[in-house]
């Protein structure tokens, strides 16, 4: 095992279970980088003197150069370790697993479930891992192991979020029976399509699993709503269940269309008062200002950045001026759902960026709810950006 000895000044959060090896915190980085320690090798975090104080592995990804596994000095990190670590995040989604209107769910959680670098969902029947470095990767016949030793199913996918290896099959398909896709899940009730063959998502974003269903539950009876970003239209079909007048769906990219009208039929929702629009948000707003269209229901969930033909969006800087946009055709008394998904974004931080969006637009508002990540995106408490999501839901009051 390699050791590495980490800075007197980052010793205190290490001993206190802080997850993520980064770079800074260890003596000689450069060198030891430049050594070739391999990726997926285990490491020893000591202290100066050489006592110790964790277990890791070596894994780089954008946020660090691996994550801490144990900070017990005898615990070995062999298949025994990703069974126990893996038998007690399922434990923890029990009740998701025994909710007979919900089959699609995390599973494991990175850090919060004690391996950072390394998610499982659950979509009905088939698991899908996501390794995020060649670090964690080197585990991968333990985790597969695991995995199947601790439940049932029907296949099992990965996906490999980091630069220079691929899957071996093209779906990502690991073992077990194939799935046809799209698959069919169903989320509070409501089925959704959803595929592993398209790129790093999968049809649907299960963070907002409490955002769709609060939209269904409380906000959607009798209102025009407006999804911007709207994906395979998941926000839109959960609206439209939730009685909504009409919903209107906007996205540029083409496969969005056809995705969102699957899932209307999918539950039997005609497309009568329903409109999808493959389009620039910024030019809708711009359209739909100038012809005078309103709602009572904005729902505003862009990625952190996306670049397209026209604008350049990047949340942390564009984000007032696109609630700004928003509030122009937002009636008086409307909700705009606002959601940010930047780990570098606090909620407080987000919250200023709300009220900012608001002083542009000249509106006043009022925050009704606020959602943030559902348990089984289970976050680490000491790792702030583990905790990514926020989803305010404001009543514009004037
Ligand atoms: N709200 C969705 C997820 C959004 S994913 C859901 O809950 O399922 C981000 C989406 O934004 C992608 O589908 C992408 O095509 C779209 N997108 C990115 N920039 C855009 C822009 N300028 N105008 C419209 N759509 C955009």
């Amino acid at each position: 095992m390699t050791e590495l000895k980490l800075h007197e000044k980052h010793l205190e959060k290490y001993k206190s279970g802080y997850p993520l090896i980064f770079k800074e915190a260890v003596i000689g980085y450069q060198l030891i980088e430049s050594s070739g320690l391999e990726e997926g090798s285990l490491i020893k975090l000591t202290d100066e003197k050489g006592k110790y104080v964790a277990t890791g592995y070596y894994g780089k990804q954008n946020k660090g150069i691996g994550w801490v596994l144990s900070k017990n000095e005898k615990e070995s990190v062999g298949l025994p370790f990703f069974q126990k670590k893996l038998y007690s995040a399922i434990e923890k989604r029990l009740g998701l697993y025994n909710n007979p209107k919900t089959n699609a769910f995390r599973v494991f959680n990175g850090e919060g479930d004690g391996i950072g670098g390394l998610t499982i969902d659950f979509y009905n029947g088939f698991y899908l891992i996501n390794w995020y470095s060649l670090g964690v990767y080197a585990f991968k016949s333990h985790v597969i192991e695991a995995l199947k030793k601790c439940v049932e199913f029907d296949g099992i996918y990965e996906k490999l979020r980091f630069e220079g290896l691929e899957s071996e099959h093209p779906d990502g398909f690991v073992t077990g029976t194939e799935a046809k896709f799209p698959l069919v899940i169903k989320e509070n009730g409501v089925s959704i399509e959803v595929f592993f063959n398209e790129g790093a998502m999968t049809g649907i974003f299960l963070d907002q699993r409490e955002v769709r269903r609060a939209i269904r539950n409380n906000y959607a009876k009798g209102k025009d709503v407006l999804n911007t970003f709207s994906y395979t239209g998941a926000f839109s079909v959960f609206a439209a269940l939730g009685g909504a007048k009409s919903t209107t769906s906007v996205d540029l990219a083409n496969r969005s269309k056809e995705h969102t009208e699957h899932n209307f039929a999918l539950n039997q929702v005609s497309l009568d008062r329903h409109q999808i629009l493959v389009e620039d948000v910024f030019n809708y707003f711009k359209f739909a200002a100038k012809k005078g269209l309103t709602y009572d229901l904005v729902i505003l969930d862009p990625p952190s950045y996306a670049k397209s033909k026209d604008f350049v969006f990047s949340a942390e800087k564009d984000y007032p001026e696109l609630l700004a946009e928003a509030i122009k055709i937002t009636r008086q008394g409307g909700i705009i759902v606002a959601s940010n998904n930047s780990s570098t974004i606090t909620l407080e931080k987000f919250k200023q960026i709300i009220g900012k969006g608001f002083n542009i637009g000249k509106a006043r508002f009022e925050i009704l709810e606020i959602h943030q990540l559902p348990k089984d995106f289970r976050a680490h408490h000491l790792y702030e950006e583990s905790n990514y999501l926020k989803v305010v839901f404001l009543k514009r009051i004037k």
